[in-house]
């Protein structure tokens, strides 16, 4: 899927091939049976997203903003395999019906403007450039910019499959799905499965780190080991800042590709207070939170404080205890669920550590920088 240098489009045909025209039915059968989830961290299927399309004058929206900075996978993809992700629109807007299609991108991308130049599109594909802000990429913050300028989320209802941008059902999708429908559209459900391969970002305790390709199953510890992860390190957060801690000795059982986090991997600093990493990840969601809702306004702020009161040794568990149920489910979009997702398994992964603050004031271990 990603190849070493990038590929032009003739590069690309002779990989790939040409992109067969499948109808509306033909295609959601094959992605269905492919069992393809969203790659943007969601991991809605991607079948039933495209079958939520109301018909008529639909819209794409590529979504290649990538604001986790633990993850730069679909930058790779943009940057070396621009034509998969410009097929996987045109095979989106075509499932769909769409007229129109934008590509949403936090900066400027060379590779896919010329990209672009090689290309005539049925559908043309209008790039656009989006805040660098956490939360502009969520989905419907991405319709709310396009339509207003104004980059952050409006809320689950109506869904922009139903009544997106300009009123009209709109559908966003992750750059990386797309080039997955693209491949499934060439391919077929059961050739795409066999060879199917997971792109992860592997970030923290390692000598390699970078973006690695692996057989679909493959475990944590052989892309850690492939990626010089030290063996020091005791914990591994799995998908980003919205993401969960794991042990390192039981991240094995949870293979890549089962689960929609599972895109990128940090592995803790060594020596490194898996506290600290985590305190400074939840002050950058609570500054990145659109401060519009309740859990955002007042609950990232609180938890983030309660984080640097036990680094100091004061005992803020209870207070924890308290704001983390109440963050979930709450807010206008997911981005109070990722920080109690991540806070919540940072007390349970580390809860030695957080005794040997509350006792001795410090684990004494420096974390390396989130
Ligand atoms: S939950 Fe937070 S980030 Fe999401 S819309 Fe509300 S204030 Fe904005």
């Amino acid at each position: 899927m990603l190849p070493s240098r990038r590929h032009n489009l003739a590069a690309h045909l002779t990989v790939h091939g040409g992109l067969p025209v499948l109808s509306r039915d033909a295609l959601i059968r094959e992605i269905d049976a492919a069992g393809l989830r969203g790659r943007g961290g969601g991991g809605f299927p991607s079948a039933v997203k495209l079958r939520s399309v109301a018909p008529g004058q639909a819209i794409v929206i590529a979504n290649g903003c990538e604001s986790d900075p633990f993850s730069t996978k679909d930058r790779a993809l943009l940057d070396l395999a621009p034509h998969l992700v410009l097929d996987g629109i045109q095979v989106a807007a075509r499932a769909v019906g769409a007229t129109e299609a934008f590509l949403c991108l936090h900066e400027g991308n060379r590779s896919v403007l010329e990209a672009l130049a090689e290309r005539r599109d049925a559908v043309p594909v209008k790039l656009i450039a989006v805040p660098p802000r956490y939360v502009a990429s969520e989905e419907t913050a991405l319709v709310h910019f396009l339509a207003s300028g104004d980059a952050r989320p409006t809320g689950k209802l109506p869904r922009p499959t139903e009544r997106g941008l300009y009123g009209r059902p709109t559908l966003v999708q992750n750059v990386e799905t797309l080039a997955r429908f693209a491949l499934i559209s060439r391919l077929g459900a059961d050739r795409y499965q066999a060879g199917r391969t997971d792109l992860v970002t592997v970030t923290g305790a390692v000598s390699r780190p970078g973006v690695l390709e692996f057989p679909a199953g493959t475990p944590i510890s052989t892309v850690l080991a492939r990626a010089g992860g030290s063996l020091a390190s005791r914990a591994v957060l799995v998908g980003g800042f919205g993401g969960t801690w794991l042990p390192r000795a039981l991240a094995d059982p949870v293979p890549l590709g089962k689960e929609p986090g599972l895109s990128s991997l940090h592995l803790l600093p060594d020596p490194g207070c898996g506290l600290e990493v985590t305190a400074r990840i939840l002050s950058r969601l609570a500054a990145e939170s659109a401060r519009q809702c309740g859990p955002c306004m007042f609950g990232l702020p609180a938890v983030a404080g309660d984080f640097a009161e036990l680094l100091a040794g004061r005992d803020s568990t209870g207070r924890l205890a308290r704001r983390l149920p109440v963050l979930t489910g709450r807010g206008a979009c997911a981005h109070p669920d990722g920080a109690a997702r991540l806070a919540a398994s940072a007390l349970r992964v580390f809860a030695a550590d957080v005794q040997a603050h509350l006792t001795s004031g410090s684990c004494r271990v420096t974390a390396g920088a989130a």
